[in-house]
């Protein structure tokens, strides 16, 4: 059965002591995860380390970066590669958040680089996705985002997109309030499988977690994921207080 995964995109909010205490407070609740479920906590680069720390008291929760970058070494002030992460034992990491394409020119060609230096490093990419408002109201949703995949993740093997997640995160949802419908959510979602179906078998699309993100809460999350092709979510605003973050974990398949 594929993971189901409740993953925390803290982006770029909270000091270090602001983030230590939710993590805490989210850390120290009475919620144990089964064997399936994972809750992940993207953090700041510099909190890394404390998230890993943390997270290590309690069985399947684990830290994630929310950026790396597509070169392997070298003179690019600023930058963190995908090595360095693994030597701090950080075992997943976001790649191709709409915020990165939209405001860091993150083009499909430079995330296919970003998941394979992942995989190369034994890091589980979580690889967005997801159509701006403008695609949806043209209805040519389905084909930006088979593009998308096509053109990020179809260099990859089958053995090796197995350990890959994906998230769907439609940009007019993100941040806004406007959350997909279940319908809209589990159509995506279906689509997305049928595309990995396509290029890597129907065995290995059906163990591929992809996970909703957009505007998730406490109060709208087991809704969407008891859609059969949801596995969990990519959590911004929600993901930023203990309670809300509490109950969406909760609200795992
Ligand atoms: C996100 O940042 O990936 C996200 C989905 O944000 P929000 O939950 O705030 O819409």
């Amino acid at each position: 059965m594929r993971k189901q995964i409740a993953a925390a995109n803290w982006k770029m909010n909270l000091t270090y002591q602001q983030g230590a205490e939710l993590l805490k407070t989210i850390l120290s609740a009475d919620i144990s995860l089964n064997e399936n479920q994972i809750a992940l906590f993207a953090v700041p680069f510099p909190y890394l380390e404390l998230a890993n720390d943390t997270v290590h008291q309690k069985k399947n929760y684990y830290a994630a970066a929310q950026n790396c970058s597509d070169k392997k070494s070298g003179a690019y002030t600023g930058e963190i590669s995908a090595e360095m992460l693994k030597s701090l034992d950080v075992p997943y990491c976001l790649v191709g958040h709409s915020e990165r394409r939209e405001y860091f020119g993150e083009t499909n060609e430079i995330l296919s680089g970003k998941v394979a230096i992942c995989l190369t490093y034994g890091l589980t990419p979580v690889f967005c996705c997801g159509e701006a408002l403008k695609i949806r109201d043209q209805n040519a949703q389905n084909s930006f985002v088979e593009q998308q995949l096509r053109e990020s993740l179809f260099h990859l093997s089958a053995e090796q997109i197995l350990n890959v997640v994906i998230a769907y995160e439609p940009i007019w949802a993100i941040g806004t309030g406007k959350t997909a419908s279940t319908a809209q959510a589990q159509e995506m979602h279906a689509f997305i499988r049928s595309v990995l179906q396509k290029q890597f078998g129907k065995e290995v699309a059906g163990q591929i977690s992809i996970l909703y993100g957009g505007s998730v809460k406490a109060n709208n999350a087991k809704e969407l994921f008891a859609c059969p092709d949801v596995d969990g979510g990519l959590v911004g605003g929600a993901s930023l207080v203990a309670s809300d973050f509490m109950e969406i974990i909760r609200a795992l398949k």
